[in-house]
């Protein structure tokens, strides 16, 4: 087949763009492929065009729901039959759609990792011959990601329940380790071509200041706000610093929304409308707040604590300057930070104790997780310091163990739990042998490898700050001629 013509023909557009053909030419080899893409490169064409062009099904798996409807909407724009079946649909429309797949309506459908516990899902699917099974954000896969699901691991065995088609895994962030361990984690091994996407962020200037207190951190970031327009994002690892700087900004009359864990679910959800409908708002959040958004105009980032992996920065800051326009992205750092950063990797990894009692306090009581979210349990178990969040973590890991219910499950409306007087999280006692695989020493090791090597990035002054991210993702280096160190060293 002529990739080009066929482009012509059923798009829009009158060339690929990047590595858009040589992704396609892979797939139509037949191969597996893994892309290392950047946002904004143009990866959706890589699974809108199977999908138009072929006769059967492409499965998407996207781990985020505002991401899907996104995405379904912009293929349907294109003129192609797609659906993406989530939670936030009603039970109607959700039938609808099942039973649509289940007449092979459907060229392009997005699930998360999640919609294959539901048996309806399955059945629907099994109608269908899947031509290509494309993972989004397949960095989610890998436990040394930045952003692991625990039902992005059991990929494979759907994968084996559909036939095994090929499989094309895209991310924007991934280290060597990470790709390697993609590629093993979707039994591709010896059968995957890794494709290098680049990287071009290039009207993205980075800094690094250095700075002695919040104090001054604080003088700095509203200064820097004032000379820009369009929307700006300042990115917090506490909520508690969150808070102090929220209340700094109303001290000097500045406008802006929050967006984090401790707000209740409806807080959360005008606090992100109003980000996404104005023109110029200062958003201040944590660091999940962001994912899946696509907004155009964000002109500033701003880092108020040393994040906890070059990935999840990279992650961060990639939402800046969408629109092509030059942005902005500043990383704050106090000598003190470090130690902030090692503790909040520290709380990611809670003791087997903590765990436990955990667990005993779901069984007991679930009903508050749906109430008052985790704060009911960060309350009676976080003595020392309120705002830690191995509650959080806990969850996670219990969940990623099969002890407890997913929490996307769990928050979802569908199955309207809240009415249910029994309502239960907890399906099996956490085991010796859970703690035991959980090789937690390691993990842990590992994430604080990745807070030395940002730290080390930071405090870099021999490098590009751009050229030392590309380094880091096993990219070549490149000095952008925007970042502080290129304006210092370059003629
Ligand atoms: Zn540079």
């Amino acid at each position: 087949m002529n990739l080009l013509s066929d482009l012509k023909r059923l798009f829009p557009y009158p060339n690929f763009v990047h590595s858009q053909e040589k992704i396609l030419s892979s797939v139509y080899s037949g191969r597996s492929v893994l892309a290392i893409m950047p946002t904004g490169s143009g990866k959706s064409l890589c699974y809108q065009f199977p999908a138009k062009a072929g006769k059967n099904l492409v499965l998407v798996i996207s781990p985020l729901i505002a991401l899907m409807q996104d995405q379904e909407k912009k293929a349907l724009d294109l003129g192609i039959r797609a659906a993406a079946i989530h939670s936030g649909i009603s039970g109607g429309e959700r039938s609808e759609k099942y039973r649509k797949l289940k007449e092979k309506q459907y060229q392009l459908l997005f699930v998360t990792p999640e919609r294959f516990r539901k048996k309806e899902f399955r059945e629907s699917l099994a109608a269908n011959t899947v031509d290509l099974l494309v993972v989004d954000e397949a960095h989610c896969i890998s436990l040394w990601g930045h952003d692991f699901r625990p039902d992005y691991s059991k990929i494979s065995e759907f994968r084996k329940e559909i036939g095994n088609p090929n499989v094309l895994a895209l991310t924007a962030t991934a280290t060597p380790s990470t790709q390697e361990d993609i590629v093993k984690q979707l039994g591709l091994t010896g059968n995957c071509e890794i494709i290098y996407g680049g990287m071009e962020r290039t009207e993205l200037a980075i800094s690094v200041d250095d700075v002695f207190s919040n104090e001054d951190k604080n003088d700095k970031i509203l200064h820097l706000l004032n000379t820009k327009n369009g929307s700006q994002i300042v990115y917090f690892l506490l909520i508690e610093s969150l808070a102090k700087f929220s209340n700094f900004l109303r001290g000097k009359k500045v406008d802006h929304q929050v967006y984090h864990g401790d707000l209740g679910k409806d807080q959360r959800a005008s606090s992100l409308n109003r980000f996404i409908k104005n023109e110029n708002v200062l958003m201040l959040a944590t660091p999940a707040f962001g994912l899946g958004i696509d907004k155009p105009n964000i002109r500033q980032i701003f880092n108020y604590e040393l994040p906890g992996s070059i990935e999840s920065y990279f992650q961060e800051i990639g939402r800046a300057g969408r629109d092509g326009q030059p942005a902005e992205a500043h990383l704050f750092l106090r000598d003190d930070d470090l130690s902030i950063s090692m503790e909040f990797i520290k709380w990611a990894y809670p003791e087997k104790e903590f765990i436990t009692t955990f667990y005993k306090m779901l069984e007991e009581n679930s009903i508050s997780l749906l109430q008052e979210g985790f704060s009911f349990y960060r309350e009676k178990l976080s003595f020392r310091n309120k705002r830690d969040y191995r509650v959080e973590s806990a969850y996670n890991i219990l969940e990623r163990w099969g002890c407890v219910m997913p929490l996307t499950e769990v928050l979802s409306d569908e199955n309207n739990y809240a009415a249910q007087k029994d309502f239960r999280v907890t399906l099996r006692k956490p085991t010796d042998d859970d703690f035991k695989n959980e090789n937690q020493k390691v993990l842990f090791q590992h994430q604080n490898k990745k807070l030395l090597d940002i730290y080390s990035w930071a405090k870099n002054e021999t490098k590009c700050r751009l050229g030392g991210i590309y380094e880091y993702f096993g990219a070549d280096y490149i000095e952008c001629g925007k970042c502080d160190w290129c304006h210092e060293n370059q003629p």
